[in-house]
């Protein structure tokens, strides 16, 4: 199936790819499929064994085969298409990085620090390149997922006021409204107030409010710089030095790191400690929820809170992990807030990372922050003919533009991202950042060559115009994908997760 192709008015006349039935729809009783003989179990104890049979599909080899096939040829993916999700940050992968995790692939987390040297040396050296690339000091490479660095950074924040004997006053955490939502989230769930602070008309921090929302009881400020609506907050230095003037501390969410690679480093500019989504910055897309790593990285002055174990190089170039003494026995956790995840965290993501950092070297890293920042400027040149956009400057990594104009002839931001389907092309993250009128924010990466950002331009300026011509269109797309609209609102709440015999 082809997917980029651009239809220039996605109609009936475009072949409309079949719907793949359930193994249990396809299954025929007797038509095989069954290894398991009954004398293979018989040494299993009576009281296991099934007392009814069990209620498997029954299918011929090469049907099961067509059938993960054809749903893999259904799926929309990296490999097959361009995925311009704003904040997500869905780049190509290189096979290369895939081939270098299956070697840790026999790794058990529990095995013995003396047989695992090379794994250690790899994270070891994987935490001094995320500190350096950040310009921070220490890094932990246990969260498995940016919200849960935000969890744990939060965390080490409270353990600092703790440590300083105002652990019981700052009890409050300021976030920007454009905030990502785990922000606030992360912030409930250790058990801060969240003060919200309004972004100004650039789209930066409001300075003013930020500064009248400080006071003795906050603990920090969450800031992602770029910001969520593809923004360099301009005034950074200052509003790291207002909330430090205040006691608090200055969390950086650096989930989406490309803007910056090889130009800017949070560390230089006050931020007391950033997460780096790996599974963003350095590959690895995400789909379906996972997996991902978020490496925390910190000032000196946090370092004494970082999970533990931390690991360790000695002088003989020897590693191990500073809590175990025998592989299993803590040796006292100080300060640290404990474990996150256990050891290494989600180490295949994180091996992925190592390889496409090494791959690139520094001036790889540098052309892919110039090369992110390059096509997404691009892609709003062409598309701001035809959409709004949020604000008249120029963006980061990834822009949001508003479907203002649209909604007028009755097209919402959603009737665009499912005509996009139509077109061949991923949607963008729509209606998100939530102070964005009809919200889409695209993030093209660095991985996308200039072909297809031209064919998605020619896809969004084609809707542009069908918006104005023929809106009732949009609103029935897509029209070429084997579902049409679903209700997403009963999907969530009501999921149907099991087959039952009609
Ligand atoms: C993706 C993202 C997060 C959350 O990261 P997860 O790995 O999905 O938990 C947080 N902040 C920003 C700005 C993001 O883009």
């Amino acid at each position: 199936m082809i997917r980029t192709q651009v239809v220039p008015d996605a109609g009936a006349s475009t072949p409309v790819p079949a719907l793949e039935p359930l193994l249990f729809e396809l299954a025929r009783p007797g038509r095989g499929g069954r290894h398991v003989r009954s004398n293979d179990t018989a040494d299993l104890p009576e009281k296991f064994r099934r007392k009814t049979p069990l209620s498997l599909p029954e299918l011929t080899e090469p049907q099961v085969v067509r059938h993960f096939t054809h749903l893999a040829q259904l799926n929309y993916a990296v490999d097959t298409g361009m995925y311009p999700l704003g904040s997500c940050t869905m780049k190509y992968n290189p096979k290369v990085n895939d081939r270098v995790a299956s070697l840790f692939a026999d790794v058990h987390p529990r095995q013995s620090y003396r047989a695992t040297q090379g794994v250690l040396a790899l994270a070891y050296e994987l935490e001094q390149m995320l500190a350096k690339i950040t310009g921070m000091d220490y890094v932990t490479l246990q969260p498995q997922a940016g919200a849960q660095s935000e969890f744990t950074a939060l965390l080490v924040f409270k353990a600092y006021h703790a440590k300083r004997g105002e652990g019981a006053q700052r009890r409050r955490i300021i976030v920007p409204d454009s905030a990502h939502g785990t922000n606030p989230a992360s912030a409930a769930m250790c058990g801060y107030e969240v003060t919200t602070v309004r972004s100004d008309a650039r789209g930066n921090v409001d300075l003013d409010a930020l500064k009248a929302a400080l006071g003795p009881d906050v603990a920090g400020f969450m800031l992602t710089n770029p910001n969520t609506l593809g923004l360099f907050e301009e005034r950074v230095r200052e509003v790291c030095d207002a909330v430090h003037a205040a006691g608090a501390l200055v969390y950086g969410d650096g989930a989406n790191m490309n803007a910056l690679l090889g130009i800017a480093r949070p560390g230089d500019v006050g931020f007391d400690c950033v997460h780096i989504n790996v599974h963003k910055t350095f590959s690895t897309p995400h789909g379906a929820g996972g997996p991902g790593a978020g490496p925390l990285c910190v000032k000196a002055h946090l370092r004494p809170f970082l999970p533990k174990p931390w690991i360790v190089r000695e002088s003989d170039g020897t590693y191990h992990y500073d809590t175990a003494r025998e592989d299993r026995e803590p040796a006292g956790l100080g300060d640290s807030i404990g474990t996150i995840k256990q050891r290494l965290g989600n180490f295949g993501v994180l091996v992925r990372a190592y390889t496409y950092i090494k791959t690139l070297g520094d001036e790889g890293l540098l052309e892919t922050g110039n090369d992110a920042v390059l096509a997404a400027n691009y892609l709003l040149a062409l598309l701001k003919q035809r959409y709004d956009v949020a604000y008249e400057r120029s963006c980061m990594h990834e822009f949001v533009l508003s479907g203002k104009r649209q909604k007028q002839n009755g097209v919402r931001a959603l009737d665009i991202a499912k005509g996009l389907i139509d077109r061949g092309f991923h949607p963008p993250t729509i209606y998100f950042p939530l102070i964005v009128d009809e919200a889409m924010m695209i993030e093209p990466t660095e991985t996308e060559p200039k072909e297809t950002l031209d064919a998605f331009a020619g896809a969004m300026l084609d809707i542009a115009d069908q918006a104005e011509k023929q809106p009732q269109l949009l609103r029935e797309a897509p029209r070429n994908a084997p579902l049409r609209r679903l209700d997403e609102t009963l999907a969530a709440r009501k999921p149907v997760l099991r087959y039952r015999k009609p």
